[in-house]
């Protein structure tokens, strides 16, 4: 899957519609189209990396970009009091279904451990 046809490429590219939760230069963040929890979003690069294992020495500064914009997001949708949930499938075993890199921000219920 490259960029072209890549789903999350498509939707950073404005040519799929999703409800924008926080944008900018390298970072968009956007509700999951079938939301796990009452608060569910998806932040991403936005140059298309398959996962977190195509992240090399030049992108710690993006890596840490995206747990930041995490902690912000999880701030300013209310969940920083009772807790939140950060999640990133990678790879088949992982449950990866989207291969652009991505992270679930999840809140708003009780989660429970272990997960499916
Ligand atoms: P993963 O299974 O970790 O690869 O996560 C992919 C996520 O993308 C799933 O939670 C899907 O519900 C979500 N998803 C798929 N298509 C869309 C879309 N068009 N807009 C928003 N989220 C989507
Ligand atoms: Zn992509």
């Amino acid at each position: 899957m490259n960029d072209a046809n890549c789903l999350f490429c498509r939707i950073i590219r404005k040519e799929i519609p999703a409800k924008i939760a926080y944008e900018d230069e390298n970072i968009l963040a956007f509700h999951d189209i079938s939301p796990q929890a009452p608060v569910h979003v998806l932040v991403i690069p936005k140059k298309h990396y398959v996962s977190l294992d195509e992240l090399g020495e030049g992108e710690k500064n993006l890596a840490g970009e995206l747990l930041f914009r995490i902690r912000e997001l999880a701030r300013s949708l209310g969940l920083a009091q009772n807790g939140y949930r950060v999640v990133n499938n990678r790879g088949p075993q992982g449950g990866q279904t989207v291969f652009h890199l991505h992270f679930h921000l999840l809140g708003g219920r009780q989660m429970t451990w272990p997960p499916g």
